[in-house]
């Protein structure tokens, strides 16, 4: 029932698809029981001596109209019934994914991509099937029995009927014990395949870590345990499913023993003719298949409600952080950005990763935020993307608390160049696009070259062109890394956040880079994190972080002076450098 409710929008949204599929099936059911019943009066007739050629011409002609008619409801409703299947496939896919793009780092980190994906695939294929084939075997059981037994005892004997039937409330029992079983070993079957999904996705992405560290044997014998777990669970679905068959089939069989010996001794003592007995056992025969259906029933609903369960999970998770209501929209630009005394802390640490954190910083000026390694540069900037919840009142927007400020267009403020680049495995254009598809072939143009990429386009094969493969790999570290500037620089933000972006380039052209950054957005704000310290002396504001706390602030000449951590680092990154000339 719980699998219905979930999908009731659907139902209630094809309802009348689902109503002529029905009302077909049921009409083919109906009209299928006229055939023994045919059969069974043209025997009596041919015991009886009585047979004439129109009856029989009649009989045939009947016969074979009906299985003409057959033919086109069986094919209308299949396809009516099937192809809705298809549809809610396509449908909850489409769900699913616009979920996902609302979900904000914490879900992912609770939730797998090989789980995802085992959702978006093998999940939503099972729900898929119970609106078919678990639709399609439920009506054959409730329509196709009532009908053929109504037949029974209307056109042979309610005795024998009863009769026969004696074994089926077994079987009803059994089926519903097996069918809760099935439930519990499927979901374990779909949680083991998704982590087989995980696996995958890890020792593709990750091979050639794998390779270098001569780690196949030790990768291979691990997927080959998940694979393993996979099958096992698997196996024991399918135990429980071959269960079912012969258990149907004996039931059958028990029931015909009765149908025949107990029929023949009605025909032996002239209670039922024998064309009534032949057409009660064709009628028989005809009451398998919505047993069959019965049990298919009860094992494509357990899954499809397992794999709807799963679903249903994922999709009633909440975004960690949402707008609160009415939020306040900003004008076209952002006056100020503030930190007051912020302090963070990671949902899964345990440390603050920055503590008491304050500066300004007025429109138009640049933030350099250096540090060790591990010291909270790019916790400071996703701060700004509100991926996390801050706490009230630390994070400023033009003096607006960022908690009330729509997120949509907060972000659309935003370009950002996180530490690690994310490339599609699409052409370069596309990739630098990807935040303005309309761009033209100019600002495209000019974003590369901002980005000091032009010369790099000249040697790729295709030129723009080019498809660089799943994230970037044709591409160099750095080349990688200025695609991604160029991607930010396209839209052309009010606040451009670069973190750590320029590490895989070469001093020179970070400094060209760089430059080029200061010309194009003067008048625009920018946040820049880096190592290289050259990247950040032109900034109007530097901090200096330290497990997360600001040990010195101030211009470059100021820190110079205060002869800090900021000073040392700085002389021994000139001195290296020179080395290097
Ligand atoms: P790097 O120079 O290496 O890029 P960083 O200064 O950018 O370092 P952060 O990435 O901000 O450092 O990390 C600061 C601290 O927060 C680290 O101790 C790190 O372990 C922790 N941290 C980072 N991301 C997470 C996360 N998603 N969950 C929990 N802790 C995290
Ligand atoms: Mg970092």
């Amino acid at each position: 029932m719980s699998f219905v409710i979930r999908l009731q929008w659907f139902f209630k949204q094809r309802w009348v698809h689902y109503l002529l599929a029905i009302t077909l099936m049921s009409g083919v059911s109906l009209l299928s029981t006229i055939p023994p019943k045919m059969i069974g009066t043209t025997i009596d007739h041919v015991k009886n001596g009585n047979l004439t050629l129109d009856d029989l011409t009649r009989t045939v002609l009947t016969l074979i109209g009906l299985a003409l008619l057959f033919y086109v409801m069986t094919y209308i409703w299949l396809t009516t019934l099937f192809g809705n299947a298809i549809l809610v496939e396509r449908l909850l896919r489409g769900r699913l994914l616009t979920h996902l793009t609302k979900m904000k780092p914490g879900f992912f980190q609770r939730n797998s991509t090989g789980q995802l994906m085992a959702l978006a695939t093998n999940d939503i294929l099972a729900i898929g099937q119970t609106t078919g084939y678990g639709v399609m075997t439920i009506v054959n059981t409730l329509v196709g029995s009532t009908v053929v037994i109504t037949m029974m005892v209307t056109y042979t004997d309610y005795r024998l009927m009863l009769a026969a039937l004696i074994p089926l409330p077994f079987l009803a029992v059994v089926i519903n014990m097996l069918g809760q079983r099935i439930r519990k070993r499927f979901i374990a079957a779909q949680t083991s395949f998704g982590k087989m999904n995980d696996h995958a996705l890890e020792s593709i992405s990750g091979i050639r870590v794998i390779r270098s560290y001569v780690q196949e044997d030790h990768d291979l014998a691990a997927f080959d345990h998940v694979t393993s777990d996979v099958m096992n669970k698997n196996k024991k679905v399918s135990i429980l499913n071959a269960l079912f068959q012969p258990l149907i089939s004996l039931i059958v069989g028990i029931s015909f023993t009765i149908g025949i010996g107990y029929g023949s001794y009605l025909v032996l003592h002239h209670e039922l003719s024998l064309g009534q007995l032949i057409s009660f056992n064709i009628y028989l025969g005809m009451l398998i298949w919505p047993m069959i259906s019965f049990g298919e029933f009860i094992n494509v609903l357990q899954r499809g409600s397992a794999s709807a369960d799963r679903l249903d999970n994922a999709l009633s998770q909440q975004p960690d952080i949402q707008d609160i209501d009415n939020p306040i929209q900003l004008g076209d630009s952002i006056a100020s950005i503030e930190m007051k005394k912020l302090t963070f802390t990671y949902p899964t640490a345990t440390q603050p990763s920055l503590q008491n954190i304050s500066f300004r910083l007025e429109r138009g000026q640049t933030l350099g935020i250096v540090g060790r390694t591990g010291s909270g540069k790019s916790t400071l900037l996703k701060q700004l993307l509100r991926q996390y919840a801050v706490e009230p009142n630390t994070l400023l927007i033009e003096d607006i608390p960022i908690e009330q400020i729509a997120m949509d267009q907060m972000k659309s403020f935003i370009a950002y160049v996180p530490q690690e680049h994310m490339l599609l495995s699409r052409s370069i254009r596309d990739n630098i696009a990807l935040g303005k598809p309309q761009a033209t072939d100019e600002e495209i143009a000019k974003a590369i070259e901002m980005a000091s990429f032009t010369q790099d386009i000249a040697s790729m094969p295709d030129g723009l062109a080019t498809i660089v493969g799943e994230n970037g790999v044709m591409l160099s570290g750095g080349q990688k890394q200025r695609v991604a500037i160029a991607r930010a620089l396209l839209i052309d933000a009010e606040i451009l956040l670069l973190d750590d972006s320029l590490s895989a380039v070469d001093a020179r052209t970070e400094s060209r880079i760089l430059h080029q950054v200061r010309m194009e957005r003067a008048g625009r704000t920018t946040f820049i994190t880096t190592h290289r310290l050259s990247a950040v002396s032109h900034a109007n504001w530097i901090l200096v972080l330290d497990e997360g706390r600001i040990i010195e602030e101030g211009t470059h000449e100021e820190l110079m002076l205060l002869g800090g951590w900021y000073k040392e680092q700085w002389e021994r990154q000139q001195m290296e450098a020179s080395l290097e000339e």
